[in-house]
C-alpha cells in the first residue's frame, strides 16, 4: 500500500513525538523517585525527623508524578498531533494546488501560473515553473501565428489553381497555353513557398548549419555581379560594384552570406525598373558592411519596421502575383544574426532602398 505524503508527514511527526514522550516518561519514571528519596535522605541528615511520614511522602510523590505525567502526555499528544496535522495539511494544500495548476497548464491553459508560496523551496519551484510556462507560452503563440500565416499563404495559390481546373473541367474556359502558364506559375509559387518555409523553420529553430570561417568576400561579390548582370534587361538598371580592391577578411559562412546577397539583389532587381543597383562594401569599427543600394520603388516609412517580418509584403496583391513570399528577408536577417552580425534598411518611397548588413572582421 502506498502512503500519501500527508499521511507520511503526519506519521513521522507522530513517531518523533511518541519517541520523545516515551523517553521523557521512562527516564523521569526511573530517576524522579530516586532523586526524591535522595532529597529526603539529605533532609534527614540535616536533622529533620521524617521516619513517620516518609512512606506517605514517597507514595504522595508517586501519585502526583503519575497524575501530572498522564495529564501532560494527554495534553502534549493532542497538541502535538493537532499541530502536526495542521502543518502537513498546509504543505499538502500548496502541493495539491500546484498539481492542479500544472495539470491545467498541460491541458492547454497556457496562462496558468503557480502562486508564490511562503515556503521558500516551494516558492523557488513556482518561480522556475512560471518561467518555463512563460517561455512555452511564447513558443506556442509563435507556432500558432506561423501556422495561421502559412495556411493563409498556401490557400491563395491553391484557390487559384482549383478555380482554373474546375472551369477547365466544366468547359467554362478554353484550355490555352496562357492558362497552363498561369497554373504553372501558381504551382511554382507554392513550391517556392514550401521551400522558403522549410528554410525559415530551420533558421528559426536554429537548425541551419552555419560554418563560420575566415573568408574574403570580394570574389563572391564579383561573381554575384556577373551572375545578376546577365539577368538585367537592356533598358533596366545597371549593376555596379563599389568596393575597395582589398577587403579585410571576415568571420562568416560564405554560402549563407551568398544566400543573403542573392536575396537582397533579387529584391533589388525585382523592385527597380531603372537607374542602378550598387553593391558597396566598407569597414566600420570591428565590422565589415555590405550594402545593396537600389533606385527602385522604395518602401514607405510606416512599412520599414515590418520588412523583416515573416510573410510581410508592401503590396499584398502585387507581390502575390509577382511571386514574392515575404519570407526572404526574414531568413536573411536570421542568417546574418546566426553569423553574429546585423542587418538594417533605409528607404524612401520612389527614391530607392538600401539594405546593409554587418559581419565581424576576422
Ligand atoms: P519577397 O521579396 O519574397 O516578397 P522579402 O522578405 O524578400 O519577400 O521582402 C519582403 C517585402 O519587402 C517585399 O514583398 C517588398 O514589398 C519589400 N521589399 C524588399 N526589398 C525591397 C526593395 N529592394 N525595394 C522595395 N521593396 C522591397
Amino acid at each position: 500500500m502506498k502512503m500519501g505524503l500527508r499521511t507520511r508527514l503526519f506519521f513521522s511527526h507522530l513517531v518523533v513525538m511518541l519517541v520523545g514522550v516515551a523517553s521523557l516518561v521512562s527516564i523521569s519514571k526511573i530517576s524522579s523517585p530516586r532523586f526524591f528519596v535522595l532529597h529526603l535522605e539529605r533532609l534527614e541528615n540535616q536533622g529533620f525527623d521524617l521516619i513517620d511520614v516518609r512512606t506517605e511522602l514517597v507514595a504522595g510523590f508517586e501519585l502526583a508524578w503519575q497524575r501530572s505525567t498522564i495529564w501532560s502526555v494527554l495534553v502534549g499528544t493532542t497538541a502535538a498531533g493537532g499541530l502536526s496535522y495542521w502543518v502537513s495539511r498546509r504543505i499538502m494544500q500548496r502541493l495539491t494546488e500546484m498539481e492542479q495548476i500544472t495539470q491545467k497548464f498541460a491541458a492547454g491553459q497556457m496562462d496558468a501560473r503557480l502562486p508564490v508560496s511562503d515556503i521558500p523551496e516551494l516558492s523557488g519551484l513556482s518561480t522556475s515553473f512560471n518561467r518555463m510556462a512563460a517561455s512555452l507560452e511564447g513558443v506556442e503563440a509563435r507556432r500558432r501565428e506561423v501556422i495561421g500565416d502559412m495556411t493563409h499563404e498556401l490557400r491563395t495559390p491553391l484557390t487559384v489553381v482549383r478555380g482554373y481546373l474546375e472551369e477547365l473541367a466544366d468547359g467554362q474556359i478554353e484550355a490555352s497555353p496562357e492558362i497552363y502558364r498561369r497554373l504553372a506559375r501558381e504551382t511554382r509559387r507554392l513550391e517556392r513557398l514550401v521551400n522558403d518555409l522549410q528554410e525559415l523553420s530551420k533558421a528559426e529553430a536554429g537548425y541551419l548549419p552555419i560554418n563560420i570561417q575566415r573568408v574574403n568576400l570580394r570574389p563572391l561579390l564579383e561573381s554575384l555581379v556577373e551572375k545578376f548582370t546577365d539577368q538585367l534587361l537592356e533598358d533596366g538598371p545597371v549593376l555596379v560594384l563599389q568596393c575597395p580592391s582589398v577587403l579585410p577578411p571576415v568571420l562568416a559562412d560564405i554560402d549563407r552570406t551568398e544566400q543573403v546577397l542573392v536575396n537582397l539583389l533579387g529584391n533589388a532587381v525585382h523592385y527597380t525598373n531603372e537607374g542602378s543597383i550598387t553593391i558597396r562594401a566598407g569597414t566600420e569599427g570591428s565590422q565589415l558592411w555590405i550594402a545593396v543600394i537600389d533606385t527602385g520603388i522604395g518602401i514607405a516609412p510606416e512599412n520599414l519596421p515590418h520588412v523583416f517580418e515573416r510573410f510581410w509584403r508592401a503590396d499584398q496583391s502585387r507581390d502575390r502575383h509577382s511571386g514574392g513570399t515575404g519570407i526572404g528577408l526574414t531568413i536573411s536577417r536570421r542568417l546574418i544574426e546566426l553569423q553574429g552580425g546585423q542587418i538594417q534598411v533605409e528607404s524612401e518611397l520612389g527614391v530607392g532602398s538600401t539594405f546593409r548588413f554587418f559581419l565581424p572582421l576576422a
